[in-house]
Formats: C-alpha cells, structure tokens, sequence
C-alpha cells in the first residue's frame, strides 16, 4: 500500500515539473556532447530529467541563488550517465548543492606519527557515499578548466554503490571485473607515467590521483571527447560503452 502511494505522490510530483521547450533549449545549446542524440534519446533525457528534478533536493551554497537553467544544466548532465541504465542508480540520497565556483573542504589527515593535519581541499565538486553531491557552477563553461564536474561527480557516485570508491562500478551481467582491470589498469598506469613525465595530457592529468579518479576523468572524456579517449585507450572506451550501454562516438558520426 505505501509503495502504491508513493508511486502516485511520485507521479505527481514529476507531474509539476513543467518545462517550457525553450528553456530545454537553451539549457541544452550550453551542453554541446549532447548535440548528438537523436530525437528520441533527447526526449528520453528530458523525460527523465523532469523525474530526477522531482526527486531531489537543491540548495545553492554561499549565497548561490539557484536558477532554472543551473538546475536543467545539472539534471541533464547527470542523467545523461543512466540514460539507458535508470534513475535507480540515483536512488537512496537527495542534495544536490550548487556552489558559485570552485570551494574548499576543511580536511584532515592524520600522519605515520599519528599527528592529525588540518588542511584546505580546494575542490570543484566533492560526492558523499549515501549523501549529496556538491558542484560549482560556473557562468562559463569554459572557467571549468576543461574539466565537467557534473559527469564526474555523478561517475563517482556510479563507483559508489557497490561500495568502495575504487574506478570499479557494479558492473552489469555480461561485464567482468577481470576484463575491466584489464582495461583499465594499464591505461592508469600508462597515464600516470604520462603525467609524471610532466607531458601535458590532453585528458585532466587529476585522472593520475588515484584509480577511482581515473575512472571519473576517463567518463567525463568518454561523453565530452570520445574520440580522445578511443585514440588514446580503446579499451577503457569499449568497457565504458557496455557499461554506459551508449557509444558516444558513434552517434558523432
Ligand atoms: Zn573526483
């Protein structure tokens, strides 16, 4: 019985949201890797951006007043991720919170001495495990440093819900954790050596820090650049094809 009810209060709640044809547009024309849907994935992420809209909950940080369009940018972005896996995977946490540009994350780390230090991360977007998903926002895409915190963001909340945040998401039937490392660990290795040899990388050398960011970096190139990715790592392309069950580059034509 509550299960039916909240089905028909989720119904309504998609229901209320109501967005006019141009403000799609216009938040789609600032999202150009989405140019290449066709008519019908275009209408499948709208239609699922209005339940994801339902579902959430937003607040702008730091005096952040959160408009429409910031929220459509968002949503979209986040839901191209599940476009053909399901809001599902978004389920069991709410927040999103939406900062006016990169922000800092008082941290600490505690030393082989068992001496705690207390730092400032200076961050673009941060996922907590069962919680919200903070990102900047930022007037200009371009001010972003090449990087799309929303996909990257949402790719680590992928890798989240099988756990540990290791550049391995639960992987579908089909797909073997085995086939995945051997994608995927070599291509790490291989960046890491890149970035430490100091070349300048065409992918976000913040793809180095560790393997789970790897994973990230390597989705956000995935939608945004696909065919950087195929050159440089046509493994990690195809395991994140079957996992996404998207083909990016394909669609580009
Ligand atoms: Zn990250």
């Amino acid at each position: 019985m509550i299960g039916i009810f909240r089905d028909w209060w989720r119904k309504k709640a998609v229901e209320r949201i109501q967005v006019g044809d141009e403000a799609w547009a216009a938040a789609e024309a600032r999202l150009p890797f989405l140019g290449h849907l066709s008519a019908d994935e275009r209408q499948r992420l709208r239609d699922m951006a209005r339940e994801f809209l339902a579902d959430k909950e937003w607040s702008g940080a730091r005096g952040l007043a959160l408009t429409a369009e910031m929220q459509l940018s968002i949503t979209l972005q986040a839901c191209l991720l599940v476009l053909n896996l399901g809001l599902e995977h978004y389920r069991g946490w709410v927040g999103i919170v939406v900062y006016p540009g990169d922000f800092v994350i008082p941290r600490q780390v505690m030393d082989e001495d068992g001496i705690v230090h207390e730092y400032d991360d200076e961050v673009m977007g941060e996922a907590w495990e069962g919680g919200p998903v903070l990102v900047s926002w930022f007037d200009r895409p371009e001010d972003a440093d090449g990087v799309n915190v929303v996909i990257h963001e949402f790719a680590h909340k992928l890798d989240m819900e099988n756990g540990a945040v290791d550049g391995v998401p639960r992987l579908p039937a089909g797909m073997s954790r085995e086939e995945w490392r051997h994608a995927f660990e070599p291509a790490f290795d291989d960046f890491c050596a890149r970035v430490d040899s100091g070349e300048d990388t065409f992918l976000d050398p913040y793809g180095a820090e560790h393997p789970a960011e790897f994973f990230a970096v390597m989705s956000e190139a995935f939608f945004e650049t696909p065919d950087v990715l195929r050159d440089e790592y046509p493994a990690v392309y195809e395991q994140l094809k079957r996992f996404y069950r998207q083909d990016p580059l394909q669609r580009a034509g």
